[in-house]
């Protein structure tokens, strides 16, 4: 599975967040299963609309949502990189990560100390930043010296190594993250590098209750920022969402509306983490259950299949499909078959997000 790890300077409610994340996750029905995998990493269900809509339509006994895995990687501070805070631990940790949730502390309060003595989340997006790009020199330079042993002994995948290195020692070196330097066409072996700042981040603004329909000025300074970077924002209150994930889904709606918000926070938080990652989802209709699956942008039939069960792969022959708004126009898949709207595909298929899909195979 794809997971996001939550980090941050202490006290900017990153726990706060995560509990929230999974006592939700937990407090909703049976369909929506939560399981915690180790105390600090937990499974969410991925809300999507078009479930419900159709098993209702497949007259389905069950819906089953897909999930996402996220990681609270607590004890980030400045010098981290040098082993501050057991950084090097933690840092290990969002080495593994998809991902990054970045928490920043947009709200004012006294009773709640700041480790930097202020409220400034650019300053706080920084001070991570730099932690993760040292982290990230440090780590490609120790590679560096190894490589160019091999180099010299005419090793052609250590000098293609080094080369693909080259850009990013630099652009780390002048204090920018080894993402813009990584060459067109070469994200792939970039991402293998396992570096930091690669990972693709999405910026969590905790504002003030009061804030949380709006945002504030703090998270209008991490908009900005965001912005140049190419990196994602949502505007959450860590204390809202402590509140909601308390109550049942009927009274959520009611008091989310009461606040002038249409979707909680973390709805928002999962459904941005899964963008983020480039995930999209395709169903499988039938009577006893509906479930979404999770697969990058650009998978085949095949591959798609595979994530139900690998044999599928091996013994994919074809599949039928449906788009999801013909799905629903027609009434499931009969009349979409008679409207000429169920289509079969082959193996070179690449799958779009919303297609409900039948595979056919050998076993
Ligand atoms: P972490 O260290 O980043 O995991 O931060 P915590 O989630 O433990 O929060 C640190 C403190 O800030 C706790 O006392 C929280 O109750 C408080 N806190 C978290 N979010 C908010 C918020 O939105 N507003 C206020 N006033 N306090 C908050």
């Amino acid at each position: 599975g794809f997971n996001c790890g939550i980090v941050g300077l202490p006290n900017v409610g990153k726990s706060t967040l995560f509990n929230a994340l999974t006592q939700t996750a937990s407090a909703q029905s049976a369909n929506y299963p939560f399981c915690t995998i180790e105390p600090n990493t937990g499974r969410v269900a991925v809300p999507d609309a078009r479930l419900g809509e159709l098993a209702r339509i497949g007259h389905s006994q069950k819906e089953v949502p897909t999930s996402l895995e996220f990681v609270d990687i607590a004890g980030l501070v400045r010098g981290a990189s040098k082993g501050e805070g057991l950084g090097n631990q933690f840092l290990a940790n969002i080495r593994e990560v998809d991902a990054i949730i970045h928490v920043l502390r947009c709200f004012d309060d006294d009773d709640i100390t700041h480790v930097e003595g202020g409220v400034d989340p650019v300053r706080d997006a920084e001070i991570i930043e730099t932690e993760l790009m040292l982290a990230d020199l440090a780590s490609l330079e120790r590679r560096e010296v190894t490589l160019q042993k091999r180099a010299r002994g005419n090793d052609r995948e250590a000098k293609e190594q080094l080369e693909l290195m080259k850009p990013l020692i630099e652009a780390l070196q002048n204090g920018q993250p080894a993402r813009t330097a990584v060459p067109k066409g070469q994200e792939r072996e970039a991402a293998r590098l396992q570096l930091m700042t690669t990972k693709p981040v999405l910026y969590v603004c905790n504002v003030e209750e009061g804030s949380a329909a709006t945002g504030n000025r703090y998270s209008e300074e991490v908009k900005k920022r965001a912005e140049a970077e190419g990196a994602g924002v949502v505007i959450v209150s860590a204390a809202i969402e402590a509140e909601v994930s308390q109550l049942d889904s009927e009274e959520r709606g009611e008091f989310l509306d009461g606040l002038g918000l249409s979707d909680s926070g973390l709805d928002r938080v999962i459904a941005a983490g899964y963008r983020l990652l480039g995930l999209q989802t395709y169903f499988t209709v039938g009577p006893k259950e509906t479930r979404a699956w999770t697969i990058t942008e650009g998978t085949k039939a095949p591959q798609a299949a595979a994530v139900i069960h690998n044999d599928f792969e091996r013994g994919f022959i074809a599949c039928e499909t449906v788009a999801y708004d013909d799905y629903i126009e027609y009434g499931g898949e009969s009349g979409a078959r008679e409207a000429g709207k169920l289509r079969i595909e082959g193996k070179s298929y690449v799958v779009q997000d919303g297609d409900v899909l039948l595979f056919r195979f050998n076993v």
